[in-house]
């Protein structure tokens, strides 16, 4: 079976550069996890990862067609960017050891033979070796695909890396594949081990989902394993703020549609979210009750644009998901938002007006005119009823 069919040209190109040198050096070389698994499955092969039994600075020292490189001594892994800006990582075959649960794993270098133990599925464990084009499936990767299926490929998988029960879900979604190890991870699941892993980690599970077209599915998923408690009739939700292509979008809805707080909490505390996001969730979550009660009572467009011109926009989709406020909310981002004054603070001092306190109430006097009445031009409104406006302002 010759996989690299489903490679694009370039990608051709720069295997055969690295399956040359290796043949120079007498070193075995395989294309290795994802690729192998998309090419088989004819889909766009993304991320390519090479795995030799030898150094891969011995490899890189020798290719010319290289921009450049970034190479771990200590683990003896190398990520290639090449003359025609392929990428590759090119690594040492490895072993892996979990001290104990949710560890990170210890690495050491080592062989074909262990390096695809260690990996997480079987699909994802199968080696192309590009000298001999041959498939080397010690797994049943292939059976596991032809059946439709995520498996683990050792003993104790999820235990030893809990992330792992985030993955079955994630490719389970994307390749609509069932989860063989179903029963093993609700008890894994049961018994806590996903606290074994700081929140970071689990949040970047999570964002990854996100990332995935049937990224809803992922969070279903999740909810039965009860990892999630998400009101699933939430997600998604119709909301004419609502990009759904966008990721962020996707976390605003999970936070809205998620019923546990400790959850909202964990979006709202790593590092992995953009701080944005995270400083939006924050404010919104202190002050929801009180965004509800005043956005009720707000009938008007000044006090509308008084009120929402604090939020950014990720908190106003936050509030436009209560089907109630989005059409203020629509109101102030339409039509409010960009008003501004044509007069400023030397033109009103030029009429004569006091300066102090006196110019900033009757700016906002004649903002609140602007934006209830629709007045265009407030400079001649100003010069006609300059009387009448600062005996309001006084009282
Ligand atoms: P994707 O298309 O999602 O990027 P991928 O297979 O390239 O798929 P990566 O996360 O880039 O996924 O990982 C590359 C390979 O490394 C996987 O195919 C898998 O064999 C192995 N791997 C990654 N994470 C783990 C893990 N937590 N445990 C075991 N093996 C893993």
């Amino acid at each position: 079976m010759n996989i690299m069919n489903n490679f694009d040209k370039d990608d051709i190109y720069i295997v055969n550069l690295i399956k040359e040198e290796c043949i120079r050096q007498n070193v075995k070389v395989y294309i290795v996890g994802g690729a192998v698994r998309d090419a088989i499955l004819h889909r766009k092969v993304n991320d390519i990862d090479i795995c030799i039994e030898c150094d891969p600075i011995n490899i890189i020292k020798k290719i010319k067609e290289i921009k450049k490189y970034i190479y771990y001594k200590e683990f003896k892994t190398s990520n290639i960017i090449f003359n025609n800006n392929v990428t590759i990582d090119l690594i040492h075959c490895r072993k892996e050891g979990y001290e104990y649960s949710g560890a990170l794993p210890k690495v050491t270098p080592s062989n074909l033979y262990d390096d695809l133990y260690r990996r997480d599925f079987t699909i994802n464990a199968m080696a192309y070796d590009i000298i001999d084009d041959k498939l080397i499936d010690l797994y049943d990767g292939m059976k596991d695909i032809k059946a439709k299926r995520i498996r683990k490929v050792h003993r104790n998988s999820y235990n030893e890396d809990p992330t792992r029960i985030f993955r079955a879900i994630r490719y389970s979604a994307r390749y609509e594949f069932d989860i063989y190890d179903k029963n093993e991870i609700s008890t894994c699941i049961r018994e806590g081990i996903i606290k074994n892993i700081s929140d970071d980690r689990v949040i970047r599970e999570i964002l990854l989902l996100c990332m995935e077209s049937k990224w809803k599915e992922s969070v279903v998923c999740c909810n039965q394993f009860n990892i999630m408690q998400i009101e699933v009739d939430l997600l998604e939700k119709d909301n004419i703020l609502c990009d759904y292509l966008k990721i962020n979008t996707r976390i605003l809805n999970l936070f809205f549609a998620s019923k546990q707080n400790e959850f909202r909490e964990m979006l709202i505390n790593n590092s992995i979210l953009e701080k944005e996001l995270r400083n939006s969730l924050k404010r919104y979550r202190n002050m929801t009750n009180e965004i509800q009660t005043i956005l009720s009572q707000c009938v008007d467009n000044f006090d509308i644009y008084k009120l929402l011109k604090k939020f950014s926009l990720y908190e106003l989709i936050l509030i436009s998901f209560f089907d109630v406020y989005k059409y203020k909310i629509m109101n102030y981002l339409s039509n409010l938002k960009e008003i501004t004054l044509d007069v400023d603070g030397k033109y009103l001092m030029d009429l004569g007006i006091e300066q102090g306190k006196n110019i900033g109430n009757v700016m906002n006097y004649l903002l609140e005119l602007k934006l209830n009445t629709g007045i265009r031009n407030e400079k001649e409104y100003l010069n006609k009823n300059s009387g009448e406006i600062l005996n309001a302002v006084k009282h």
